[in-house]
């Protein structure tokens, strides 16, 4: 601060700095004591086919703050990155979303995102390996959400870390794809079970040719690797019909419905609560 002094422009943008940071510190602060004070919640996004047949849920994380309210992830997840506590957050993250999804009565996959951070610390295998034999959840229906920032720092052990846990045998997704650098030289380093298109480009469908076109290539390199494709952020049925005419195989979004508590989607998870407008069906895996 000191070399600031007389120097109006500069000041003005340290003492910005300053409080971003200063923010930053105490959302940090508060953050350390959430999980144990019980204020992490889970939200439930449901994945479907693209006729609509919800054959999954995606969990995301929210922070209900004591005087800030419910704060998505966008908040605090980078928060929890720089100081490391994802890795913690991680954790229970994952075994908040297991446990909870060996309580279905139908056997819906389960989708779980991994921040980079816990690639490089903690042990992720055995964690994994740990929770799924702690809940006893089927390791098949377990899908894990990376994106390719996880591949971008220490390449090598990133990739032994994700042929490990495929190991176990529950499946890797590539999130967000499309929004990176090289995307396309991970596509063939590591057999990805399934590629989430950045809803950045669902977004801009029939309003911009390029997106368009991006998204049929993205649905056209997934059918030739055999992949399948999730289109995300999915909001109108304009979208939905654009993505079937081009065989996008699944669909997740605004449209199929929001992350909610697991609790408003009771009738897709148990079936024998009769909700007759939605119809749980799991679809046949690939194998
Ligand atoms: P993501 O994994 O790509 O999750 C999809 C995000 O898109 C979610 O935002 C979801 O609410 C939003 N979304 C879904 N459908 C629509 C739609 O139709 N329209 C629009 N506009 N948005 C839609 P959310 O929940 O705020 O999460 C943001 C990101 O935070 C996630 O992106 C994921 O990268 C990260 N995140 C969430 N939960 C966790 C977690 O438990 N651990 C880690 N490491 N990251 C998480
Ligand atoms: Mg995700
Ligand atoms: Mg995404
Ligand atoms: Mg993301």
């Amino acid at each position: 601060r000191a070399k600031a002094e007389g120097r109006g422009v500069i000041r003005s943008f340290d003492s910005s700095m300053d409080k971003r940071m200063h923010d930053q510190r105490i959302l940090q602060r508060d953050l350390q004591g959430a999980i144990a004070r019980g204020e992490l919640e889970l939200h439930y996004q449901p994945q479907a086919t693209v006729d609509c047949t919800v054959y999954g849920f995606e969990a995301l994380v929210r922070w209900r703050h004591p005087s800030r309210g419910l704060l998505g992830p966008a908040t605090f997840v980078p928060v929890a990155e720089e100081s490391g506590l994802i890795v913690e957050i991680g954790e229970w993250v994952l075994r908040e979303a297991c446990r909870e999804a060996t309580t279905w009565q139908s056997p819906l996959k389960l989708s779980v995102n991994l921040s980079p951070v816990q690639f490089r610390h903690g042990d992720l295998v055995q964690l994994v390996h740990g929770v799924l034999l702690e809940t006893g959840l089927n390791p098949t229906r377990l899908e894990l959400e990376v994106t390719e920032g996880v591949l971008v720092r220490d390449f090598s052990r990133a990739l032994y870390t994700l042929r490990a846990l495929k190991a176990l045998g529950v499946q890797i997704a590539m999130d967000d794809f499309g929004t990176g650098y090289s995307s396309l030289s991970y596509l063939q380093a590591f057999p990805f079970d399934t590629l989430k298109i950045d809803k950045s480009f669902i977004a801009r469908l029939a309003k911009d040719h390029h997106a368009d076109e991006i998204v049929r290539a993205v649905i056209g390199l997934g059918r030739g690797l055999n992949i399948p494709v999730v289109a995300e952020g999915v909001e109108t049925d304009l979208q939905r019909s654009f993505l079937e005419r081009e065989q996008c195989q699944n669909i997740q979004g605004y449209l199929i419905g929001k992350p909610l508590p697991i609790g408003d989607y009771g009738a897709l998870t148990d079936p024998s609560t009769e909700m007759d407008e939605i119809e749980a069906q799991p679809v046949p895996r690939r194998q």
